[in-house]
C-alpha cells in the first residue's frame, strides 16, 4: 500500500496543465508501488535519472511505460538503456550524442533526444550554454547521425524563490528554441519539445512555452534517498 495520495496529486497536476503540455512523472527514488498507482490512473511517461534504478524498474513494471532518461548520462552507460529508452533528455555533448547514435544503430532503432541547456546561475548544473549549443549545431557533424533524432531542448531553471529570474531563464530557453528551430529544424516537425518545469516552477514554465513538464515531488511526495 502507498500511504501517499499519488492519485490525487497526479490528477491535480494533470488538470492544471493546458492541452499540448505533457507530463513526465519523475519517479526516481520512489518504489514501484508509487509508479503503479500513477500507471493505474493512465500515466505512461515516467522519468528516471539513474541507470541501475531504471533497469530494475523496467524489468518489473509494465512494458508499455515510456521511459525518459532525465539525468546526466555517462557515455559508458548508454549501451544499457539504448534497447528500450523512449527519450534521452539531457544530452550535453557531441560525444554523448555520437555514443547514443552508435548504440541506437546496434539496436536497429532511432533514439529521440533533447539537448540540455545550461542557463541557470548555479555552476553545478550540467548542460550546454546557449553558445555551446549553437556551436554544436553549426558544426554540423550531428547531421551524419542517422540513429538519433533531436526533438528539442531541455533545461532546469535556477532553484531560487525569485520568480522573475526563473521566468527570465525559461524565456531565454524559449528564444533559443525559436532561433534553432528556424536555423536548423524548420523542416523537422519532430523538433517541437521544450522540456522545462519541475514541481516548484512548472506553472511558470507552462506560461513560458513548456511542452513537457518533469514533475516528481508534487506527485509522489518527498524522495527517500
Ligand atoms: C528530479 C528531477 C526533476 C523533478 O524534480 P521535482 O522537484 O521532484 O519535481 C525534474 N527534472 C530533473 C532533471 C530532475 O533530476
Amino acid at each position: 500500500m502507498v500511504d501517499y495520495d499519488v492519485k490525487g496529486h497526479l490528477n491535480e497536476v494533470l488538470s492544471s496543465l493546458p492541452q499540448g503540455v505533457r507530463l513526465v512523472a519523475i519517479s526516481k527514488y520512489h518504489p514501484n508501488e508509487y509508479i503503479e498507482e500513477a500507471y493505474a490512473e493512465g500515466q505512461r511517461i515516467f522519468g528516471e535519472s539513474h541507470e541501475q534504478e531504471l533497469r530494475q524498474k523496467v524489468e518489473t513494471l509494465p512494458h508499455d511505460i515510456l521511459w525518459h532518461f532525465i539525468g546526466h548520462l555517462q557515455t559508458n552507460k548508454v549501451k544499457y538503456i539504448a534497447p528500450y529508452i523512449t527519450m534521452i533528455e539531457a544530452v550535453d555533448s557531441l560525444k554523448l550524442l555520437k555514443e547514443i547514435d552508435k548504440q541506437a544503430a546496434k539496436n536497429e532503432r532511432v533514439i529521440d533526444v533533447l539537448l540540455e541547456l545550461h542557463i541557470a546561475s548555479e555552476e553545478t548544473k550540467y548542460g550546454l550554454t546557449p553558445d555551446a549549443c549553437r556551436t554544436l549545431l553549426a558544426d554540423g557533424e550531428w547531421r551524419q547521425l542517422q540513429h538519433v533524432r533531436i526533438c528539442g531542448l531541455m533545461m532546469m531553471a535556477s532553484y531560487v524563490d525569485d520568480e522573475q529570474q526563473i521566468r527570465q531563464e525559461f524565456h531565454i530557453a524559449r528564444n533559443l528554441f525559436d532561433e534553432l528551430k528556424a536555423e536548423y529544424f524548420a523542416d523537422a516537425p519532430w523538433f517541437c519539445e521544450r522540456s522545462w518545469g519541475m514541481s516548484h516552477d512548472y506553472r511558470i514554465a507552462v506560461e513560458e512555452g513548456s511542452t513537457m513538464v518533469r514533475i516528481g515531488t508534487t506527485i509522489f511526495g518527498p524522495r527517500v534517498y
